[in-house]
């Protein structure tokens, strides 16, 4: 963990090459993935069968590939009652903020009599990647498929890795309006999402989190079909004043640190005391935490705490460009309406970004890797698309020829130029 003091002469220098570090190791991956997406491509259903041997370990077939709509019910039921509810809970919290973000058409005549707009359209096909192992969480498939579900789109197909589906990611895809559900994982499940594979048929955009390979494929099929963000380690960034329980305080930079020994957690405090006193917690914490190794991990590679004036706090938070901030303070606004980059800000001593994670219904797919500089969160709008609509009438469409015949000549393209002026009567070819 670094210290940093505000008032050090070389504090400017120390700070921004510390958040110019890079957190994750580049893995040497994308030559493997290269041949998987060829081979999925080329031979469909074996490849995936294939893969699934050789990576994962299981032998499946075409049957046993897909999960049942049983096997969802029977899983989804498994589930226990207390983690179903809280499912339920946290979907209809974060259908109704995702609503709220559809953007309106639009329709009107300009000054030259010119009919404009757009109008916007569900995609059709989404595909959602959940992965496996410990990672798989019931917020993830939350996050990614309800927000596809209330855009309206249609198809949303689930793939996750072959093993056993726990019962809470089952609950999690029957209540966030999951259409189907695919044993592969892995960067053939990006093929098969991406070109299509037995099966399992193409989709427009795949969203959703995932290792190395997983990520190394949607990087690749881009083009084919719209992809997400690319995700990087977790971070927060938590600005408290001395008011606060510096046990609530830790536990808020633990709940990023837990998730990854690449994750980042940085403290902001214009209090050195209480910033010990946090240390002291962290430490505390760690000792008792299941988590503790990536926890500590995190901590120890990444973590730092920032002693500066908290006016100073906005200022500090651009440069990090965090995916989360905190403003644990009695007038949170003061401070946070001054910040430019964040993933998400969460405002107030009784706001810890765990429930962004799981129930507030903002989306906790953020941008990472200082990204938040020109990017947002998974939204309603990833699964949106919006179409223009001019229309024209003869008279109208006068007010517009004259440029366009212009800049056509300009450009040397004088079919574009023809198909302005024909309807103005002139420019039309000798007939035979
Ligand atoms: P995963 O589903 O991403 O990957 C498992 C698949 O990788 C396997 O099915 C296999 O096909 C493939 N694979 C594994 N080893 C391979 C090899 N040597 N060669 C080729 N393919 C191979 O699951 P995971 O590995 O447990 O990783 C989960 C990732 O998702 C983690 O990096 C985690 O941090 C991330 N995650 C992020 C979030 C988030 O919201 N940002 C949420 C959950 C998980």
């Amino acid at each position: 963990m670094r210290r940093f003091r505000f008032d050090d002469p070389g504090f400017r220098a120390a700070f921004t090459s510390f958040v110019a570090e890079r957190r994750d190791t580049p893995e040497e991956v994308d030559a493997l993935v290269r041949d998987v997406l060829a081979a999925v491509r080329s031979e469909g259903l074996d490849a995936l069968l294939r893969y699934a041997r050789e990576f994962d370990r299981i032998e499946l077939t075409e049957a046993t590939m897909r999960v049942s709509s049983e096997e969802i019910a029977d899983g989804a039921a498994a589930c226990p009652a207390d983690v179903r509810d809280a499912i339920s809970f946290a979907a209809a919290r974060i259908r109704s903020y995702h609503e709220r973000q559809r953007p309106a058409d639009q329709r009107f005549t300009d000054a030259s009599g010119v009919e404009l707009g757009w109008r916007w359209t569900p995609l059709e096909a989404v595909g959602i990647y959940v992965p496996g192992g410990r990672a798989a969480y019931p917020s993830t498939v939350l996050m990614n498929a309800v927000p596809a579900s209330a855009a309206g789109v249609e198809r949303i197909a689930m793939v996750t890795p072959p093993g056993r589906l726990q019962p809470a990611v089952l609950a999690a895809a029957q209540v966030a309006g999951v259409t189907e559900i695919w044993r592969v994982g892995g960067a053939q499940a990006v093929a098969a999402l991406a070109y299509g594979a037995g099966p399992i048929r193409p989709v427009d955009k795949i969203v959703g989190p995932g290792n190395a390979f997983v990520t190394a494929a949607k990087r690749r099929v881009y083009g084919t079909v719209g992809i997400d963000a690319l995700a990087g380690p977790s971070e927060i960034v938590v600005v408290a004043d001395g008011q606060n329980d510096p046990e609530w305080i830790a536990a808020d930079l633990l709940s990023q640190a837990e998730h990854d020994p690449a994750a980042q957690s940085i403290l902001i405090t214009d209090d050195a005391d209480f910033a010990r006193r946090v240390e002291q917690a962290v430490d505390r914490q760690l000792a008792a935490l299941s988590t503790g190794e990536d926890a500590r991990a995190s901590w120890r590679d990444h973590g730092a705490v920032v002693i500066a004036p908290l006016d100073e706090a906005p200022g500090l938070v651009d440069e990090i460009a965090p995916e989360h901030v905190e403003f644990a303070l009695d007038e949170p606004e003061r401070l946070a309406d001054r910040v430019r980059h964040a993933g998400a800000i969460f405002l107030g001593r009784h706001a810890p970004e765990a429930v962004g994670d799981y129930v507030a219904g903002s989306n906790h797919v953020l941008p990472t890797s200082r990204a938040a500089r020109f990017s947002s969160g998974l939204s309603l709008y990833d699964f949106i698309k919006r179409t223009s609509i001019v229309k024209c009438d003869a008279e109208s469409f006068a007010a517009l020829a004259p440029a366009t015949i212009a800049l056509a000549e300009a450009e040397g393209l004088p079919a574009h130029a023809r198909s302005a002026a024909i309807r103005l009567g002139q420019g039309r070819p000798p007939q035979s």
